[in-house]
């Protein structure tokens, strides 16, 4: 039994320096390509795309698109979940569109994913892991029949896994941080791809682009934009233009009041005259 463990721990400190060793291998072959490549590197990032995706150890987004370091913004957690509430996720959506200012945000989902496949049963696979897979769930019960029509069992996974891109995307939708792009004229676009693990090919799915009609129009957020804010700073408080313009209207009625006061006391003025000088006041303040 000891000798056992002792094989297996062997085993697992050999896998491990195999990895270490492979960054070293990696390094190299960069460098022979580029002897500037991580001087370059380290310059900053600006990527094109945020990618959110399945931890799968299969589904590597990099390594699947042959794109390198820098290229992609991404965000990886189980079956590739965009979960309203996840500071984690929702941090990573504000950091890529309002600092990184990428336009294209892509969900990928893959198949034979072990998540779908766990949230298409009634087994418990744990506390918080069932708590995050219920959201999968949510998207099973609203296309039961479909998924349900197919009779292997890897195609009801595969189309779950379709499916669960399409109600990610759809979520981040209706995100207050894209949103609020979507509001200042930013056009981020928003991908739902399905990577097939058994060809190695992405597939593109066919999701509107930027007219999210199915979206119910309470997600369509109404903001208040920096320079609205601004605006209503300058002519709001007191003290501000705004207020010194009603100010100056007041006095102004004032004045005018006393005016025609005066006028018909001494007997030269008519209701004709009067409402001239009232017309006249209101012309004289629209500059206010
Ligand atoms: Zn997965």
């Amino acid at each position: 039994m000891n000798q056992q463990i002792v094989s297996n721990s062997i085993q697992e400190i050999n896998h491990y320096n195999r990895v270490l060793e492979g960054n070293k291998r990696y390094v190299a072959k960069k460098l022979s390509e580029d002897p500037n490549y991580f001087k370059t590197l380290s310059k900053g990032q600006s990527p094109k795309y945020l990618l959110i995706g399945c931890s799968d150890s299969r589904a590597p987004p990099n390594e699947l698109t042959e794109t390198d370091p820098g290229e992609i913004f991404i965000h990886r957690n189980i079956a590739n979940l965009v979960i309203p509430t996840d500071l984690n996720l929702n941090c990573v959506i504000q950091y890529a569109v309002e600092h990184l200012h990428i336009h294209n945000i892509v969900v990928m989902g893959h198949t034979c994913c072990g998540g779908v496949k766990a949230a298409m049963t009634q087994d418990s696979v744990g506390g918080l892991l069932d708590l995050w897979l219920n959201q999968i769930k949510l998207v099973y019960e609203k296309h039961a029949d479909l998924i349900e029509s197919f009779v292997d069992e890897n195609d009801k996974i595969n189309c779950l896994s379709q499916l669960n891109v399409r109600a990610q995307v759809m979520n981040i939708w209706k995100n207050p941080i894209v949103q609020k792009a979507w509001q200042k004229g930013n056009p981020v676009m928003v991908h739902g791809w399905l990577f097939r693990v058994e060809t190695g090919y992405i597939e593109e799915l066919l999701i509107d682009q930027h007219t999210p009609e199915e979206m119910c129009k309470v997600y369509a957020l109404k903001f208040k934009l920096e320079s609205e804010k601004q605006l209503s700073k300058h002519v709001s408080p007191a003290g501000s233009p705004k207020n010194n313009a009603k100010k100056r209207f007041l006095n102004m009625q004032r004045k005018l009041i006393e005016h025609i006061n005066q006028l018909k006391e001494n007997n030269i003025i008519d209701q004709d005259v009067e409402t001239k000088e009232i017309g006249g006041f209101i012309e004289s303040s629209k500059d206010l």
